[in-house]
């Protein structure tokens, strides 16, 4: 719920209420979660909650200080007492200042793998008509820069990138020439399956300090199962590929992150433990996606949001117990929604901004030449619906973000503006994610109530604040070493 400032009723408060929105803790309803426009948070007894909204906080109670320093409450309205606050929505919105940093480039759809739960229209190995043109490499490399970001991140995506390596190898010098005059930051990222990799594209990996990112679903058993090969030795090919890279490229040049089906479920521990076993610090627990395959073996891999959320408890408490016995690994999604709570900084994460990230912090040019504001709205062009097409790689950036398409993205894209996100004590954390919520509800708006999306960021932050509220101090300690971790490496940063 939230307060505006006009439904101050005291006659002459003593200060001035900002906005605040405000949630009873599902754990405690004895006490409410407080957050305000900077993103700031505290939590108060339930009964402190009427005095403040009228007024009647006294000016010596250690409450109203609190208030006042995380901007709940103001001595007045003018500009140099609010410009704190304002200097703080500024840097939490960070990302907004520069253009979209993290261009995805799908070299081709052919993949050697027929998982179920494929997110995009894979093909088969032979169909090289499925791969990325070089006219459109060329033009695709002419929009890159048309964007005024200084730090571009390049990633490769498939499909699998490696089937169409000369693609890969050709942008790449492209876009390295280019930039000669251009003088941005340049990140290069593959995300890929690591299966046949060779010496020649580990060389020029390396000349080119990419950051790998591949897909390890957990022990042999379940990523075989999920990600099905012809012979049946995905996961010995992946770990190969992953002990390769490391070798070639550095400990910290390959990442990896999970998808979860319904099986993946039931084993969270076996999950986590192999991650730690090949000696990963970080693990990235991802739900489905109601896109391309998942969505047609849905009824055979799928399962619900609380389903997830139980799993997801179970993988923490794991998770935790690993940390405490002194092997040091994170789960990523939850470290970015503990910096996002701890810290006041802006983050390079797309799913959870507001303005979204849609086409404003990403862009994907796919292998035929259209271009998109994200990979979802691509997986719904593969499956016929072409609402969120961008353009074509020979127009320009201008005409993009001219389009309908971004007009559709941009008019749902604010979530402090959204029914249900505008009063939630979390939107200051959260994002807007109109074109999942387009593929998942049928509009872009969507109703947040019956939202996946939504009871997915209700769960986790009511989860991550119980678990850091009532833990002892050594799991506290953990939960905000997340929080102040250095940035997820940018590979699995763009495969989030
Ligand atoms: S999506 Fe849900 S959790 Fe996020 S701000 Fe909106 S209502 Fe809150």
């Amino acid at each position: 719920m939230r307060f505006e400032p006009a439904q101050a009723f005291a006659p002459e408060p003593a200060y001035i209420l900002l906005p605040f929105r405000f949630r009873r803790l599902p754990w405690d309803s004895e006490r409410v979660l407080l957050s305000s426009l900077s993103g700031d948070w505290m939590v108060i007894p339930a009964d402190r909650l009427p005095p403040l909204v009228a007024g009647e906080i006294d000016p010596g109670d250690p409450l109203r200080l609190d208030l006042e320093a995380r901007h709940f409450i103001a001595a007045s309205a003018d500009r140099a007492t609010l410009a704190p606050l304002l200097s703080q929505i500024r840097t939490r919105k960070a990302y907004l200042q520069e253009g979209p940093a993290l261009h995805i480039f799908v070299v081709s759809l052919r993949c050697h793998h027929s998982c179920a739960y494929c997110q995009v229209s894979r093909r088969p190995t032979g169909q090289s008509r499925f791969d990325m043109a070089q006219d459109a490499s060329i033009h695709a490399v002419e929009r890159l820069f048309e964007w005024p970001s200084p730090t571009l991140t390049i990633e490769f995506q498939g499909g699998e990138p490696l089937l169409h390596f000369d693609r890969v190898r050709s942008l790449t010098e492209r876009i390295v020439e280019r930039n000669r005059s251009e003088g941005r930051a340049l990140r290069f990222v593959i995300a890929s399956t690591l299966h046949d990799l060779t010496d020649e594209q580990l060389a020029f990996f390396a000349e080119h300090g990419f950051a790998l990112s591949t897909s390890l679903d957990g022990p042999e058993w379940l990523h075989n199962a999920n990600r099905p090969r012809p012979e049946r030795d995905s996961y010995r090919r992946t770990v190969e590929g992953i002990e390769r890279a490391r070798r070639a490229l550095g400990e910290d040049a390959v990442s990896a992150l999970t998808t979860l089906t319904r099986r993946s479920l039931e084993a969270p521990e076996a999950i986590i433990d192999e991650y730690r076993k090949l000696g990963f610090p970080s693990i990235f627990l991802r739900p489905l996606s109601p896109y391309g395959f998942a969505l047609k073996t849905k009824t055979r891999t799928g399962y619900t949001i609380e389903d997830f959320l139980t799993f997801y408890r179970r993988a923490l408490d794991h998770l935790l117990a690993v940390n405490r016995a002194g092997y040091r690994m994170d789960e990523v999604y939850a470290s970015l929604l503990l910096s996002q709570l701890m810290t006041p900084f802006s983050h390079g994460y797309v799913d959870l901004r507001s303005p979204t990230g849609a086409g404003l912090g990403a862009v994907v040019y796919d292998y035929d030449g259209w271009a998109y504001p994200s990979d979802e709205a691509r997986m719904l062009a593969a499956m016929g619906d072409f609402t969120f097409r961008l353009g074509r790689v020979e127009e320009t950036v201008d005409t993009w973000l001219r389009s309908e398409a971004m007009q559709r993205v941009l008019e749902a894209g604010v979530a402090e503006a959204l029914p249900t996100c505008a009063d939630c004590v979390f939107v200051p954390w959260c994002g807007a994610d109109p074109i999942d919520h387009y593929a998942r509800q049928g509009d872009t708006i969507g109703h947040r109530p019956t939202s996946d999306f939504c009871r997915k960021q209700m769960g986790m932050f009511d989860l991550l604040l119980e678990k850091w509220e009532v833990s002892e101090p050594q799991d506290r300690g953990i939960l905000e070493s997340w929080a102040f971790r250095k940035e997820p490496s940018s590979a699995l940063q763009a495969a989030a």
